[in-house]
């Protein structure tokens, strides 16, 4: 997701597009996404800086900590990203900084809901969708 900084014109640059994972080379061990990423940028050019307010949003999929369920939920984040120029920059790439921050910002343990009921210890049922059969035994 690179961009000439010389397109960064007076009035800015915006930047809508959705990419597949492996265009901003995050790979499945990184963080497990159930679709293609979608960006939206502001990029402007402050002296010898440029700033990019990002949005990104994608559906991620996770497993639950508490009763192993599979699941997926949409999110929209804001990233913003400052990059300093030097007369030899020519290009900028947005899709590095990105792949770091949404890497980042993925929780390592996660709740299908609030109030998951998680799984029993004792007879292994998802105590969400079925009752403890430990007293019938
Ligand atoms: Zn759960
Ligand atoms: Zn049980």
């Amino acid at each position: 997701m690179k961009f000439s900084v010389r397109d960064v014109t007076a009035r800015g640059l915006e930047i809508n597009q959705t990419v597949p994972k492996e265009g901003i080379g995050l790979s499945d061990e990184e963080i497990d996404l159930r679709s293609p990423i979608t960006v939206k940028a502001k990029i402007e050019r402050v002296a010898n800086q440029i700033l990019a307010r990002t949005k990104v949003k994608a559906d991620y999929g996770y497993t639950c900590a508490r009763c192993l369920e599979d699941f997926h939920e949409e999110h929209e984040a804001e990233y913003h990203f400052n990059f300093e120029l030097t007369p030899q920059t020519e290009y900028v790439d947005l899709g590095e900084e990105i792949r770091q921050e949404m890497i980042m910002a993925n929780p390592s343990r996660i709740l299908c809901k609030k109030d998951c009921q998680g799984i029993c210890p004792g007879c292994g049922a998802n105590l969400n969708l079925e009752k403890c059969k430990c007293k019938e035994n």
